[in-house]
């Protein structure tokens, strides 16, 4: 028989009520007992749900109070000794602080899962300690999902997962705890299969990378290890195709496997090639990443493949990796156009997705005639509408010309051009763009959303608020002026929302980390831009001043990568569409006498493909998105660009291919470590490496500051050098900002008169 199974449901609720419970608990407003009384609920509503929709195979273990990484830790005695843990079970206590630091404690590492906007909590080695059964979470949800009647399918990270994406303290390959970490794994197994588990999930993502040689090997001594002695095993592996790693991942011995056949599509045949005699193999038909409805046609044409070859008890239909990177439930949108909501499934509608393809596969396509019915509909209107396909973006794209990625000339002359008509003092000031965004300027957005503020009324008050920061960089002596953005709740959702080609969910909730949830835009057709979106604001702000107005926009590839992204087209092109859009914001910044020019692009790094051998083509498309945004200004016109992601090692020669002008970069934390690239790869532009820690509330003191600018002055011809903090200031108070910039204003004086040979630009 053709099961029905899932890899993971998302944890927060379809109310966020995980959100609310974890924060009402930390601000000591609910006890313990209630906060796990709210896990059980979620825990119980999402069970049922599944159970419901017709799966045989539900996840449990998938549920976590901050991250499944984390619980991993716990579950494995992983507990750095700065925890103080008394080597009992982990209680909340503990856990809360690994995630999150206290008082006394700093939080441990958290970092990006994969290539998801989801973060995990980075398992800590140390070499004192050793691996013990430390959690009794996995087993106590086993039983509350056996008391429920629910078809149980624990679900762990796999060993060589979790000990990959960890870090040992002393730089050692974590592969090499192997051994110690086993036999944990092995009495875990023991005890799932005593309360009744059939098969038990082993996570091992890491399947989807280029693989080390001691992974290769932990791979196949783990699972040597732990088969036969537990439940039967599904080893998962998701994100992307296994491509070289499949003759490894056939070769475990386990009973199955499971692929994505969303990122990975072409690999069916050659998986189905390789599966050894008796194997069974979990397809992941169903986008568990992405927000479209599924094409039940085109998946049953695979899964029919699949079981022509392997019969039917050997094929299971599964969402493509864990639903946990998906909203919850379309049902809730009760505003989004009807149209648009048809194109959609959120978790919960995904469930009946990969249901009805095994209903299908089992009782013959006649048992699915109205799914069947809708889902062709759907690919159809999609393929067609006049909302997603629009004649003029397809008409410009096709007459992109190599010649509108390219500045008129180059940096060295361009720089000499800017120098005479920008006319700025060497080690010139500025701001990431971000000023506070107080509670008054929150309150008249909301009110202005409402309807209960009318355009007048904000138009007003965010002129206020433009002028005082306008104001105040004046008085400072700032030298490239922001206005402060006001106006923006979000960098993406702001341009999102004025571009034609994006829409917004109510409730599409999904989990950036811990009781952090992100709302992404979702792009669902052709990108353009009716009308300017910044000039009024930035112009406004221009009026005010003599000093330089720096326009400010968020980028092609961080507009790209911070939303849910059609599926019909190749990224590239949805890249290159929001570049255009850009580009006509950026020339009409021009005319409107906007000197300076910011392309924020955070995001570049996080779109890296998982395999190597992918990178080159995704730098090349990214790099020339952000051109063609930026390309079509004159010489006089800077543009600037920032990025706020550490190691920029790996991708340096793009950066200086993006040919931006000026670039900012966060590195006052690393004092000043990060530069290292920009200074190896000798980068020949101008460049503002962040002296200022934003994600702290400290105000740096001045002499701090100077030293990180003597530190790049001996690094980098000090006519490169701009002096800015590490990112936007949105979420620091006034009373921080104030003192914070007059410092780096005074230590930008002080740092001139330490270089009095050197004109700015004179390299
Ligand atoms: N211009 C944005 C700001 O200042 C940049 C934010 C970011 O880099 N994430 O807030
Ligand atoms: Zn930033």
């Amino acid at each position: 028989m053709v099961l029905a199974t899932n890899l993971g449901f998302p944890r927060i609720g379809a109310k966020r009520e995980l959100k609310k419970a974890t924060e009402s608990y930390w601000k000591g407003e609910i006890s313990e007992e209630d906060l796990l009384a709210a896990g059980r609920e979620i825990r119980r509503t999402n069970w049922l749900m599944q159970k419901e929709a017709g799966l045989s195979h539900i996840p449990v273990g998938d549920f976590s109070f901050y991250d499944i990484m984390l619980d991993m830790s716990a579950l494995l005695g992983a507990v750095p000794d700065r925890y103080h843990w008394n080597g009992g079970p982990v209680g909340l206590d503990v856990y809360f602080s690994m995630a999150r630091g206290n008082s006394k404690l700093t939080a441990m590492e958290m970092t990006k899962w994969f290539d998801t906007n989801y973060h995990y909590i980075v398992p800590e080695f140390e070499q004192s300690h050793s691996f013990k059964l430390s959690s009794r979470k996995i087993f106590d949800e086993m039983e509350e999902a056996k008391a429920l009647g629910i078809p149980a399918r624990p679900v762990l990270i796999g060993p060589v997962t979790f000990l990959s994406m960890g870090k040992a303290k002393d730089g050692s390959d974590p592969l090499a705890l192997l051994p110690q970490l086993l036999p944990v794994y092995k009495e875990i197994l023991e005890k799932l299969k005593s309360q009744g588990a059939e098969w038990v999930q082993m996570d091992e993502p890491m399947l989807a990378l280029d693989l080390s040689e001691s992974q290769k090997e932990g791979l196949k001594t783990a699972y040597a290890a732990l088969h036969g002695i537990g439940p039967k095993i599904l080893v998962a592996t998701y994100f992307e195709g296994l491509r070289d790693n499949l003759p490894l991942a056939a070769s475990l011995p386990v009973e199955a496997l499971h692929i994505d056949l969303r990122r990975g599509a072409g690999q069916l045949d050659s998986v189905l090639g390789a599966l050894p005699e008796g194997m069974i193999l979990s397809l992941g038909l169903v986008d568990g990443r992405n927000i479209w409805r599924n094409n039940l046609r085109a998946s049953l044409d695979l899964a029919k493949k699949a079981v022509a070859k392997l019969g039917s008890d050997r094929v299971w239909i599964a969402p493509s990796c864990s639903l946990l990177h998906s909203p919850i439930d379309l049902d809730r949108e009760t505003v989004m156009d009807p149209q648009l909501k048809s194109w959609l499934a959120f978790a919960k509608q995904k469930l009946f997705e990969i249901s009805w393809i095994a209903t299908a596969l089992e009782r013959g396509e006649a048992a699915i005639a109205n799914e069947l019915v809708t889902s062709d509909a759907v690919v159809k209107d999609r393929a067609t509408s006049p909302r997603i396909h629009n004649p003029e973006v397809k008409k410009r794209m096709d007459s992109l010309l190599p010649s509108m990625m390219e500045r008129k000339s180059l940096f060295k002359m361009r720089q000499v051009i800017q120098q005479e008509s920008l006319a700025l003092p060497k080690f010139p000031t500025t701001t990431i763009g971000s000023f506070p965004q107080t509670a008054t300027i929150r309150e008249a957005r909301a009110a202005f959303k409402k309807g209960t503020l009318d355009l007048a009324g904000y138009t007003a008050a965010m002129k206020e608020e433009i002028a005082e920061v306008v104001r105040f960089q004046e008085e400072i002596g700032i030298d490239v002026l922001v206005h402060g953005e006001p106006e923006r709740n979000d960098m993406v959702e702001y341009f999102g929302e004025q571009l034609a080609g994006y829409t917004f969910s109510q409730n599409g909730w999904v989990q950036s980390y811990g009781s952090r949830y992100v709302k992404p835009p979702i792009i669902f057709g052709d990108v353009s831009r009716p009308r300017p979106m910044t000039v009024e604001w930035s112009s406004y702000a221009q009026s005010l001043t003599s000093l330089p107005m720096k326009g400010m926009l968020t980028g092609p590839i961080t507009m790209l990568f911070w939303s849910f992204v059609r599926d019909d087209q190749p990224k590239s092109d949805t890249c290159y569409q929001i570049a255009l859009a850009l580009r006509d914001e950026v020339l009409d910044l021009e005319a409107a006498g906007i000197r300076v020019i910011q392309i924020d692009e955070p995001a570049i790094r996080e779109g890296l493909p998982l395999r190597k051998d992918n990178w080159e083509t995704y730098l090349k498309w990214a790099v020339n998105s952000f051109r063609l945004s930026a390309a079509g200004v004159r010489d006089e016109t800077q543009i600037h660009t920032h990025m706020c992601y550490a190691e920029f090692n790996d991708i340096i020669h793009s950066i200086g291919d993006m040919d931006a002008d000026v670039i900012s970069i966060e590195t006052s934390r690393s004092q000043m470590e990060l530069l290292e690239a920009f200074v190896n790869y000798k980068y020949p532009n101008e460049i503002g490496p962040g002296v200022y820690d934003i994600h702290s509330p400290r105000v740096p003191e001045t002499h701090e500051m100077l030293v990180l600018l003597e530190k790049a002055a001996m690094v980098l011809d000090p006519s490169q050098i701009w002096v800015n903090p590490d990112c936007g200031l949105k979420t620091r108070a006034w009373a921080e900002v104030k003192p914070a910039l007059t410092n780096m204003v005074e230590a930008a004086k002080l740092v001139r008169g330490l270089y009095p040979g050197t004109s700015y630009h004179s390299s």
